[in-house]
């Protein structure tokens, strides 16, 4: 039986904060799509304190923006825009059309269509967290997205050079510096500075995450991606150090974000808790990280690697980091997570900024419905048919106009009919 020897926050109190997100999210929503800019520049200069008259970067402000980074920067931020690129290149290669004749005479298939307008969010609030820009704009890019615009909040009062640098880079048509409800509303329902999108994608806090969901059927989201999680599965052949700086390292991300060990040894467990809080004397960002790890660290110990993935599988945590004698037993066993990252040579965040998997991925046990963003997310998949002769047309006609039948659909039926009189010269006998 799986025992818990460190609990977060319970699930009422975290109720109780969404529920005030909700509320919040709508309001704002409201706002925008009633006075369009003006409720925009409101709400940047409220939460942001940034005020002008148009969000969108000029080309100057962008060459600004690249000039203050060193070679160095340049040549990491291309790095890892290559890596994200390849693998996403790949991803698209398996993505084929298909068409097949399913019955003589009859073609069915489909295509894959990228969407035409996606709008990226890229998170900055609290770091200038510029890899979400390869994730979104360049994966959309690769899928084949014609148009695709970018917002970024300010970064301590003004645009980040290192992101608006990835946006552009990654291949952004036109860059916002926007933050939050009012960049992802601004994008979705359109003001009148700012052209709607079709879709929108990419990370963000408790307020922007919550504001895509509001949003969707409005437009298109690619999946519910709030505050980071991270879940570290290790067994005794790992250290306390490791799973510890594992924890802390994902804890950073915000004061709400889960940081979770799930382990066979009780020792470890204990080790690690000792081991975090030492880390938390000397992490530069442990203000963020201990609020997280006392509000939402936990530490479960199991009786077995299957119970180990009974309990990974019912977290469906964002990010699952296996460091066991047998990794790849995850791999087989596991049905719940956004990425795993499987032994210890690897971690979270070779994944969050450079090895080229997407690091934007479902949170709030999304994982048990969806992935993580991908090409296939900016792709439609829409089906077509063709009916090649007069035999196919009238065999599947009979069949179709009984089952209309069947439903009460007289009008569907006499489509049918229509088709078996015209093309089989005869009437239906029901
Ligand atoms: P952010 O850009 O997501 O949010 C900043 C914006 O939040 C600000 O511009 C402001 O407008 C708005 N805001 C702040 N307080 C508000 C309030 N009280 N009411 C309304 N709006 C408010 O940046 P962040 O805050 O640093 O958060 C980034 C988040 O992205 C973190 O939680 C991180 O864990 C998450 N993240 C998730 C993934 C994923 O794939 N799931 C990946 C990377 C990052």
């Amino acid at each position: 039986m799986a025992r818990w020897l460190k609990r977060g926050r319970d699930a009422e109190a975290i109720a109780e904060d969404d529920a005030k997100i909700r509320s919040t999210v709508e309001g704002i929503l409201a706002d925008i799509g009633k006075r369009g800019d003006a409720a925009v520049r409101e709400l940047s200069n409220k939460f942001d304190r940034w005020d002008r008259e148009d969000y969108r970067l000029t080309d100057q402000e962008i060459r600004d923006c690249l000039s203050q980074l060193s070679q160095r920067d340049l040549d990491d931020i291309r790095f890892a825009q290559e890596q994200v690129r390849n693998f996403a290149q790949h991803q698209r290669e398996s993505m084929k059309d298909i068409e097949v004749e399913t019955l003589p005479g009859i073609v069915l298939g489909h295509k894959n269509i990228p969407v035409n307008s996606v709008g990226c969010y890229v998170p900055g609030g609290k770091y200038p967290l510029l890899a979400s820009a390869h994730m979104s704009v360049i994966t959309a890019r690769v899928a084949g997205v014609p148009r695709v615009v970018t917002c970024a909040p300010p970064y301590q009062g003004k645009p980040a050079p290192a992101i608006v640098a990835a946006q552009h880079l990654a291949g952004a048509e036109v860059i916002y510096c926007l933050g939050g409800v009012q960049a992802v509303g601004a994008m979705a329902l359109g003001t009148e500075s700012i052209e709607p999108v079709d879709m929108l994608v990419g990370p963000g806090n408790a307020f922007v995450a919550e504001a895509k969901r509001q949003l969707y059927g409005r437009v298109g989201i690619d999946l519910f991606a709030g505050p980071t999680e991270t879940l570290v599965i290790a067994d005794e052949t790992v250290d306390a150090e490791m799973c510890a700086t594992d924890l802390l390292g994902q804890a950073e991300h915000g004061p709400n974000s889960p940081a979770i060990l799930l382990t066979t040894s009780e020792t470890l467990a204990r080790e690690t808790m000792a081991e975090v809080e030492r880390l938390l004397e000397i992490l530069p960002t442990a203000a963020i990280a201990r609020q997280a790890w006392a509000d939402y660290g936990a530490v479960i110990v199991c009786d077995s690697d299957e119970e180990m993935v009974r309990e990974a599988n019912a977290l469906a945590s964002e990010h699952v980091q296996v460091m066991t004698q047998d990794p790849d037993y995850f791999l087989a066993n596991m049905t719940n997570y956004g990425a795993l990252f499987l032994g210890p040579r690897t971690n979270v965040s070779y994944g969050d900024k450079v090895i080229g998997t997407n690091h934007t991925l479902p949170t709030k046990k999304a994982a048990r419905y969806t992935g993580g963003l991908w090409v296939g997310k900016f792709l439609k998949t829409v089906t077509y048919q063709k009916v090649l002769t007069d035999e196919a047309s009238t065999m599947i006609g009979e069949y179709c106009s009984r089952l209309c039948m069947l439903e009460g659909f007289a009008g569907h039926a006499e489509q049918a009919n229509i088709r078996v009189r015209r093309y089989g010269g005869r009437n239906i006998p029901y």
